[in-house]
Formats: structure tokens, sequence, C-alpha cells
């Protein structure tokens, strides 16, 4: 099987991570049960015992219209989805223009800002277990239970891009820090705000090394250029355990940690009573 070496201090959106051989998943029977699927991690941080990675061949990078359907393979880019959109007069994929990602993560994640989330359009999946329709994926907020690798998806079409979505959701954006991130931190538990919560506990600002909950969003653990795994775990172990303290509340993380360590049932980022 093929393999790509990946530095992931510069690959990962929050520039985290040590150079790693990932291999390329060309055709299914490359992947494996002990293999983890990464997109063009955004929403992952790389640990120092990462699982065995694997990342879709370029195979998988494109965008088209058939029949009046879109079909975008699973590797392909968020930017190259919202340009195709634009070109060819779509709706609905404005807000894919500000989430960084490709499309298996963004249908992995169900990622989305506010109420357009990329489950919206969504017709079917191909992924290396067959063919899955909309209404045999259990999703919700940044949650599917897809438990094989996307090939590809295809989503019904409306025409007419609309150039003010795209201005509306570049200022939702405003709020949020520049500095390399993994988006969010923490999930927003019911009814209530990860970022306000971290902020509550007197952590927003507060930095180990390089690491911080933003100053500009607390929910934004952001490094500031040569931060490391460890810093980053011991400030998401602290918010957890400060808000669960005082607010009885379980910071569920957003972000995916892929470390051997933290993966699984046993994992010491998990509610002490799901232990
Ligand atoms: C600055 C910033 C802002 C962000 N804002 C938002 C936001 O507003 N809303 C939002 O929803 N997200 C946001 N995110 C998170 C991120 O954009 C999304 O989660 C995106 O979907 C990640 O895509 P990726 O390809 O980088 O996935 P990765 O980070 O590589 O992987 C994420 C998950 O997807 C799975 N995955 C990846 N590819 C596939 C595939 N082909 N098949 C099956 N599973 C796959 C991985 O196994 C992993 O579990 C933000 C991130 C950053 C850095």
């Amino acid at each position: 099987m093929k393999t790509k070496l990946i530095d992931f201090s510069k690959y990962s959106s929050i520039k985290i991570g040590q150079q790693e051989d990932v291999s390329i998943l060309e055709k299914c029977s490359d992947f494996t049960d002990k293999h983890y699927l990464l997109g063009s991690s955004n929403n992952t941080l790389i640990g120092t015992q990462p699982p065995p990675l694997i990342i879709l061949s370029k195979r998988y990078d494109y965008i088209k219209i058939e029949d009046n359907i879109l079909k975008i393979g699973g590797a392909t880019p968020s930017g190259k989805i919202a340009s195709f959109c634009k070109k060819n007069d779509i709706a609905d994929f404005e807000f894919v223009s500000h989430l960084p990602g490709t499309l298996g993560g963004l249908v992995y994640m169900n990622a989305g800002l506010k109420e357009y989330e990329i489950f919206n359009n969504l017709i079917n999946i191909t992924t290396c277990s067959g063919l899955k329709e909309k209404e045999e994926i259990d999703f919700g907020y940044r949650y599917t239970d897809i438990n094989s690798p996307i090939l590809e998806a295809t989503f019904k079409i409306s025409y007419g891009f609309d150039k003010e979505k795209v201005e509306l959701f570049k200022k939702m954006r405003s709020n949020q820090p520049s500095t390399p991130s993994a988006g969010s931190c923490f999930k927003n538990p019911e009814g209530d705000y990860a970022g306000r919560l971290i902020e509550a506990v007197g952590l927003k600002g507060n930095k180990i090394g390089s690491m911080e909950f933003s100053q500009v969003h607390a929910n934004f653990l952001v490094n500031h250029g040569g931060g490391t795994f460890d810093d980053a775990i011991s400030l998401i172990k602290e918010a957890q355990q400060r808000v669960l303290k005082e607010f009885d509340i379980w910071l569920e993380c957003e972000i995916i940690i892929l470390d051997e360590r933290y993966i699984g049932k046993n994992s010491p980022l998990l509610k002490p009573s799901l232990l």
C-alpha cells in the first residue's frame, strides 16, 4: 500500500504533531479496522502515540453534476466545493466556504453553521460498506453514526448562489480567532455554550505553554506557535474538571483526539461516570 510522510505540525489546522507515515486509501481493501481515517485534520488533535493513520487518495477529489444531482468525492476540499457552487450558481452550500475540511470530514461531523448543516441537502453516501441513504443514517448536532470511509456523497441541487449569505457567514466568523485551532474545542451542552462556561470558570485567556483558550472566543483552543499535545490536553482536562465542579455539566470534546491513550471507552477525557 502507498504511504505518504505527513508533518502534522504543518498539515493539521492546530499545527500540532510530528511526522507520521500515513497510508493512502486507493481502494476499500486498503482500509483495516486498525486504521483511523483522516480528512484534512481541521477537527483533530494528533497525539504523540497516534493510531495508524490513513487518508483518501486524490482519486476521491472531484465534484460534478450528473442528472441534476451534485456528486462530490470524499477527499474534495471545502474550498473547491464552495467555488464550484458559486461558478454553477448552486444554492445552500455558501456556508461551506467558511468550514475548512474535506467532504468526508464535513459529512462525518455533520459540519455546519447555525441551521445550515451539510446534511440539509444530502441524498446519500457511498462508503466502503456500500450505499447509505440519508434516512438510514442517524445524525444530529456534529454527530453521525457513519462507521465506514465515505468515498462520495450526493446532494439535491437548487439554484441561486447567494452572495449575501457568504457575507453573513463571514460576519458570523468575525468573533472567532484567526490563530491556529481545530475549531470549537467542546460541543455546546444543551441549552448552554461551552465558551460561556469556560469563561465563567476563569479559563478564557488561560495559557499553558503556547496553548490558550482564546481571548477572542474561549471555546477555541489556539496555538500561538510550537504548542504541544500535552499542553493542549492539560487545558482540556482543566476546563472539563472546573466546569463539572462548578456547574455539574460535562464538556464533551468536539475536537477528535487521536492518541492511543485517549481513544475508546477508557479515555481519561470521558465523564467519570461513563468510564
Ligand atoms: C478555524 C476553524 C473553524 C471551524 N468552524 C467550524 C464550524 O463553524 N462548524 C463546524 O461544524 N465545524 C467547524 N470546524 C471544524 C471542521 O471545519 C469540520 O469538522 C470539518 O468537517 C473537518 O473536516 P476534515 O476533512 O478536516 O476532517 P478531519 O479533522 O480530518 O476529521 C474529522 C473526522 O471526520 C472523519 N472523516 C474524515 N474524512 C472522512 C471520510 N472520508 N469518511 C469518514 N469519516 C471521515 C475522521 O475520521 C474524523 O473523525 C472548524 C475548524 C476550524 C479549524
